[in-house]
């Protein structure tokens, strides 16, 4: 698969880009170089890493425990301190092999470490290959407060291979796949119609669509670095999506969504707020759920969900001056940003998604 040249780096893939990494590391000549990776991707990810990078340069893995409560200031604080004591010194490499926890986290520590090091991510999930491992956003949480510390940092390259995803749940692949079909609703319909044709998502169908997603997002975000304007595209789905995300997270009766089965009822709604406020073609909106639906399956929101559900709206960390502004589509394709919405819409939108 070709290359794509994003902000001064390369995404590579597969067997060429563990090529491209070798030859990355011969001509950097790093002093040592460092492996961050989690429990799970300590044990499926890195034997395959280690078979395949070639050098003589020590290297020196740094595990931190996986999930979203360690994407915090603690766990950099302990890489950093793990760095210092293997003698990192200005010409180290970190490679960040994980799932976007670690892509963010390391890229946020590397550039922090010594006033910045070089990195290079190699993304394990389906979400980290799509998303979170091209565009530069590095970062970590603070306490509640998702990526509230961070800057914008280019790794050296990207890396992405596959076969990582053999052994990631279903359900996680399913949460990645989300964004694939949120690049093709609202940027790419020929995405979307392939998306559609198939019955039977699996690593090797989807490997074509994990290259287009990634076209994709590096054209918004070379062209909109720092989400100034189009990169808020990126949002679609993702207002809803992230209030119910978040109830259902904080809600003990609820069983807890990932953020690609949130993000679903997040595009389902809003095309529904799109098909109302800008004319989005009625059957195609039905098409949309209908897909949608079909792979992942629905959801129960009862009537009494709403209320707090829009409220956990209004405070989303992405409204401006107390606003909530939703990115909506006149079409697949066409998208208007900043667009505001009446509460009796909102409601009306997850009844839609309840019928
Ligand atoms: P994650 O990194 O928590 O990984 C999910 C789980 O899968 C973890 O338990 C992990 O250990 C495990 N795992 C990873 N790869 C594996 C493999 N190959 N085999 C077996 N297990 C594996 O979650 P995620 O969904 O990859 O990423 C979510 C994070 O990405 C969030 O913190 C989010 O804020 C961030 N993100 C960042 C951007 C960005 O632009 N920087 C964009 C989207 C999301």
């Amino acid at each position: 698969m070709t290359p794509i040249l994003s902000n001064n780096y390369y995404v590579n893939f597969q067997e060429e880009g563990y090529k491209k990494l070798n030859s990355f590391v011969a001509s950097y000549k790093p002093s040592i170089i460092f492996v961050l990776v989690d429990e799970n991707t300590n044990e499926n990810c890195l034997p395959n890493l280690m078979q395949l990078l070639e050098c003589e340069t020590t290297i020196e893995i740094i595990e931190i425990e996986s999930g979203e409560e360690n994407k915090n200031l603690e766990t950099c604080s302990g890489v950093w301190h793990a760095l210092t004591e293997l003698g990192a010194d200005r010409k180290s490499l970190l490679i960040n092999l994980g799932g976007g926890v670690i892509t963010d986290l390391g890229g946020f520590v590397a550039s922090c470490f010594k006033r910045g090091i070089a990195f290079i991510n190699i993304p394990t999930t389906l979400l980290s290959m799509v998303d979170a491992s091209v565009g530069g956003k590095t970062g970590v949480d603070l306490g509640v407060l998702k990526n509230q510390i961070g800057l914008f940092s280019d790794p050296e390259m990207v890396l992405i291979d596959t076969a990582y995803l053999e052994t990631i749940t279903e359900r996680e692949l399913r949460s990645g796949l989300a964004e694939i079909i949120k690049y093709g609703i609202s940027y790419d319909a020929k995405l979307w119609d392939e998306i559609k044709a198939y019955n039977d998502l699996t690593i090797k169908n989807i490997t074509k669509l994990i290259h287009r997603s990634i076209e994709i997002k590096n054209e918004v975000v070379t062209e909109d670095p720092k989400e100034a304007g189009l990169r808020k595209i990126l949002n679609f789905g993702h207002t809803l999506g992230h209030a119910i995300e978040s109830y259902f997270l904080e809600t003990e009766s609820k069983e807890k969504l990932t953020h690609g089965e949130a993000i679903v009822i997040g595009m389902i709604t809003e095309t529904f707020i799109s098909q109302k406020l800008l004319n989005f073609p009625e059957s195609k909106l039905i098409e949309i759920k209908e897909v949608l639906l079909k792979i992942y399956g629905k959801v129960t929101i009862e009537t009494t969900d709403y209320q707090p559900i829009l409220d956990l709206l209004i405070h989303d960390k992405k409204n401006v001056g107390g606003k909530v502004n939703f990115v909506l589509l006149s079409d697949f394709e066409k998208f208007k940003l900043d667009c505001k919405v009446e509460k009796e819409l909102l409601i009306a939108a997850l009844d839609f998604y309840n019928k």
